[in-house]
């Protein structure tokens, strides 16, 4: 059987796990990363199952250079090369810069930047030797016009976009694109920490003036994905509602 195969980093919550769906429905073979919630993960890869898709689950720590390079080089030995990759895992360690500690910020540029870059490197070579693939990074508005009380994450994430730019650069002879999506306010667990004051003063900035769902980014992850996107590569495709223009 020739299958399409994609992984999904964070795919055990939230926008993750939508993508995961979205991209099994769409025919590709998933694979669903998380770093500590396999149940979570166990739960997506189900539903998946139930709708007529197939994947398998695949933990690792994104921030860890070994084993990315170990995971991902056994899932092309052992089914073939990816096709779709999409760097979604992402942690968010709010604070004021003066009080930023040094672990905070480590942690943040670990899991949200070196850990796409770790992921992107090795699917890299694989698309390259296959001539085709589509490298989806997850991003953030926050990377583009920043905010208060958010710098290590806004650096991370803006560092997203300068690498993807480049790495598109360098892959798109190969016939493998690379763009980012930069979600605005989207719910997930990520966002429900936010007390409802902090809610309405984001929806008052949305022109569209409601919060995003998951399946929103899910949508453009798809097309990123397909080849209805065969001309697009190194673009930040922002799905915010507006927010930023
Ligand atoms: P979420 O609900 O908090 O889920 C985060 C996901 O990332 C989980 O699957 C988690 O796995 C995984 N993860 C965290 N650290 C990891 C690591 N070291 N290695 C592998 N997986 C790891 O977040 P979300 O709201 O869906 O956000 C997904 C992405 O969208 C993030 O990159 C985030 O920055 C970005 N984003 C979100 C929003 C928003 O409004 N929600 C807006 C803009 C951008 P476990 O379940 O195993 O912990």
């Amino acid at each position: 059987m020739n299958r399409r195969y994609a992984l999904v980093t964070g795919g055990s919550r939230g926008i993750g796990a939508a993508i995961c769906q979205r991209l099994a429905r769409d025919g590709f073979y998933v694979f669903i990363n998380y770093s500590s919630n396999e149940g979570r993960a166990r739960e997506v890869l189900s539903q998946i199952e139930a709708n007529g898709g197939a994947g398998e689950l695949c933990g690792f720590d994104v921030s860890n250079s070994a084993q990315v390079e170990e995971k991902l080089g056994a899932l092309a030995k052992s089914h073939g090369p990816l096709e779709v990759l999409v760097n979604n895992a992402g942690i968010a360690i709010d604070g004021l810069l003066v009080r930023l500690k040094d672990a905070d910020l480590d942690r943040t540029l670990d899991v949200d930047l070196k850990g796409a870059i770790y992921c992107t490197r090795e699917a890299a070579k694989q698309m390259m030797r296959a001539r085709k693939g589509s490298i989806v990074q997850v991003s953030s508005v926050i990377g583009q016009m920043g905010n208060a009380g958010q710098a290590a994450y806004s650096a991370a994430k803006s560092g997203l976009i300068g690498f993807s730019k480049s790495v598109a650069k360098e892959l798109a002879g190969r016939n493998v694109r690379v763009n980012v999506i930069a979600p605005g306010f989207i719910e997930t667990e990520m966002t429900q920490g936010l007390t409802e004051t902090q809610k309405q003063d984001y929806l008052r900035t949305i022109p569209l003036g409601v919060a995003g769902s998951a399946d929103d980014v899910a949508s453009m992850a798809a097309f990123l994905s397909s080849d209805q996107s065969r001309y697009v590569t190194g673009q930040v495709i922002g799905v915010n509602g507006g927010l930023y223009m």
